[in-house]
């Protein structure tokens, strides 16, 4: 079995630690960079990934099942995600973006090719497409990932209608955050301690190098970290 996409091959170039330095810059929400960079550095925990480190267990794309779960097919490609992309207002067609590589896929965010007639601020219209291809990636891993765990029965329409909104809302929060100097977005808000006495674990997993890494940070209420 193998990936059509490939990963970067050296990760220490300047373009690439220049690639990631705007990744971290982008006014998203840190879990969507977060999945950017599992992306990038090929170790989404696919069907396809996992099969491939472990040797065996089923690569089937949960979405339609008639194709293996390769991230351009789960994230551009699929009929289920082809429907999320074109569904919203901008009907984007996915099929026809190009993803030849991981690295495309961080291009598409950090760099988005926009095209506009109008007068609007480019440099806007670049931040809101940002958003708008994060936020559907997003959506698309979550949703992903409550077939594969929970079996989930999905109303495409609804899903489709709540990943507008959240876009919708991302556009309207980065509008409010330009207008408030040095105030973080809502829903990017910096890491906040929890009240005296109680312990707060921020949590976060990754497949790589073979093995399935679980990260856990617990702070106490002076922020310190207690454990990792
Ligand atoms: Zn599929």
């Amino acid at each position: 079995m193998k990936s059509a996409l490939k990963t970067y091959q050296d990760h220490t170039t300047e373009a690439f630690v220049e690639k990631w330095k705007a990744l971290w810059k982008l006014k998203i929400h840190e879990r969507y960079k977060i999945l950017i960079w599992r992306i990038a550095n090929g170790i989404l925990p696919t069907r396809l990934t996992m099969a491939q480190k472990v040797g065996l267990g089923d690569t089937i794309c949960p979405f339609c099942r008639g194709c293996e779960e390769l991230i351009d097919h789960l994230f551009f490609k699929c009929s289920v995600s082809r429907a999320l992309w074109f569904g919203t207002s901008w009907a984007i067609q996915s099929c026809h973006l190009t993803v030849l590589n991981y690295e495309d896929i961080l291009q598409l965010i950090i760099e988005p090719h926009v095209v506009s007639n109008t007068t609007l601020d480019m440099q806007r219209l670049r931040e809101q497409t940002s958003i708008q291809i994060a936020t559907t990636l997003d959506s698309i891993w979550n949703l992903r990932n409550q077939v594969v765990h929970q079996d989930y029965k999905f109303n495409i329409l609804v899903i489709i209608k709540n990943l507008e909104s959240r876009i919708l809302e991302h556009f309207h929060v980065l509008e409010e955050s330009d207008s408030i100097v040095d105030t973080p977005i809502r829903g990017m808000e910096r890491w906040k301690p929890p009240d005296a006495g109680i312990v707060k674990l921020n949590v976060d997993a990754a497949f790589g190098n073979g093995k399935f890494t679980v990260a856990v940070v617990a702070r106490n209420h002076q922020g310190s970290i207690l454990k990792v």
